[in-house]
């Protein structure tokens, strides 16, 4: 039987100094880079992205805009309304705005603050009414009271930025002409590495240049669905996640506490 001589560490210069000096060394050390959240080798591989499109779909096979719409114009207003405000919320007002306001005609004509009245549970309700009504006149004034159909054309509509005029190219008119984004798309797409910008435009060009066209109108919809019910903000609940064997991300959950 050998016996096993204890090798005694031997410390460097470095890891015996204390006190000032240790501190004055550690100052001039280079800071390590903080770790960089997700680790996939080739995140937008094509192979890797048709896989995360083809379990959202799996997963969410009849995910569809949860606002309740009759027409491209309605859905246009229940956008408006649904910055900074759930859409359960929406849903909840929108009824007696378009029983009081049936169509851009009735909402052009509205006084302001009948429309602030109908409105305001939905937050910001003077700037949204403002928005709404503004939006109204533009589709009866220059668009022949129809929405518009074209993404240039949304655009110059008083409270419409890119997510409204997706949401409704998109959900209602069937063209892709971009992503929405909004706070799930932007928070998931991060998390499965297919972005690493931050803001909503940003993330917009780069999911456009990863997924295919086709797929531009349901990843929306389908990672919206994803990020209520599984992909939350706060503690994702990972195990239950079918996109859990394609996913690094750094904030993965596995526990409910
Ligand atoms: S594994 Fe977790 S963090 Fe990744 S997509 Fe699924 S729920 Fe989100």
């Amino acid at each position: 039987m050998s016996a096993t001589k204890a090798v005694k560490p031997v410390g460097t210069i470095k890891q015996i100094a204390t006190g000032a000096k240790a501190r004055a060394i550690a100052a001039s050390e280079p800071v390590a880079p903080k770790k960089k959240p997700g680790k996939t080798k080739k995140p937008l591989a094509p192979e890797r992205v048709a896989a995360i499109l083809d379990a959202l779909c799996k997963a969410y096979p009849n995910a569809v805009c949860a606002l309740t719409h009759r027409s491209a114009w309605e859905l246009t207003v229940a956008t408006i309304l649904s910055a900074q405000c759930t859409d359960v919320r929406v849903n909840l007002v929108t009824p007696s705005l378009f029983k009081t306001f049936p169509t851009p005609k009735a909402m052009a004509a509205a006084s302001l603050p009948e429309i602030e009245e109908l409105i305001r549970t939905t937050g910001f309700f003077r700037n949204k009414a403002k928005s709404i009504q503004g939006a109204a006149k533009c589709v009866v004034e220059d668009y022949g009271n129809k929405v518009p159909q074209t993404m240039e054309e949304l655009l110059k509509l008083p409270g419409v930025a890119r997510k409204t005029a997706n949401v409704v190219l998109g959900s209602w008119f069937k063209i892709a002409d971009g992503v929405v984004v909004d706070t799930h798309v932007l928070r998931i797409s991060k998390r499965l590495e297919l972005t690493e910008n931050t803001t909503p435009e940003k993330v917009e060009r780069d999911l456009i240049k990863v997924i295919p066209q086709d797929h531009w109108i349901d990843y929306s919809h389908e990672i919206i669905f994803h990020g209520r019910q599984l992909c939350v903000a706060r503690k994702p609940r990972c195990v239950d996640c079918s996109l859990e064997t394609l996913c690094n991300s750094s904030d993965k959950t596995w526990t409910s506490h």
